[in-house]
């Protein structure tokens, strides 16, 4: 979703807020495609300080689908969204330092859906369990130990290889 803001880059002291209602449905993260189930509609709020900095604010939450790192069932997660941002101003027009990544903001257009997906990567959970003590998927047949046991034989397993296991599953996934 892109808006034009040429109104409040160029003009001192301006606000205005933008209502935002975006239909993004999943999210790419380090290889993986999550599916998008909500996003809370919020507003976008500009503001033109004295020509200086452009302010750029909106506060919501997304809930996105992630599988358990060791079961791989479905698990709901709930993102906050809080966006802040200031981009510098001169002579009414945006200015980036060198260094500065700019993915958001081009020209005057502003991509709202870019704005929120760099938070996603920022609040993105290192690590997603459908409950603390899950239990995790069975090496040698694939149940998930959650439902019932397998009756295989695991003994080999022990915490430390779960964290193998979770490497494992990561793996996979990619
Ligand atoms: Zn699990
Ligand atoms: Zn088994």
């Amino acid at each position: 979703m892109k808006f034009d803001i040429l109104d409040v880059i160029s003009t001192a002291d301006k606000k205005r807020e933008i209502p935002v209602t975006t239909e993004m449905s999943e999210v790419s993260v380090s290889g993986g495609r999550f599916p998008i189930t909500d996003i809370k509609p919020f507003s976008i709020c500009l503001t033109n300080d004295n020509n200086k900095q452009l302010l750029i604010s909106g506060d919501t939450t997304l809930d996105v689908v992630v599988p358990c790192d060791r079961c791989l069932s479905d698990v709901d997660v709930t993102l906050r969204i809080a966006i802040d941002r200031k981009v510098m101003l001169a002579d009414g027009h945006v200015q980036f330092a060198e260094d500065e990544e700019n993915t958001f903001l081009e020209e005057h257009e502003l991509d709202v859906d870019r704005l929120i997906y760099d938070e996603i990567l920022v609040n993105w959970p290192t690590k997603v369990l459908c409950k603390d003590d899950c239990k995790g998927i069975c090496p040698v047949c694939g149940q998930n130990l959650n439902q019932q046991d397998c009756g295989c034989d695991r003994q080999v397993i022990d915490p430390r290889m779960a964290k193998f296991q979770d490497i494992f599953n990561e793996f996979k996934e990619v």
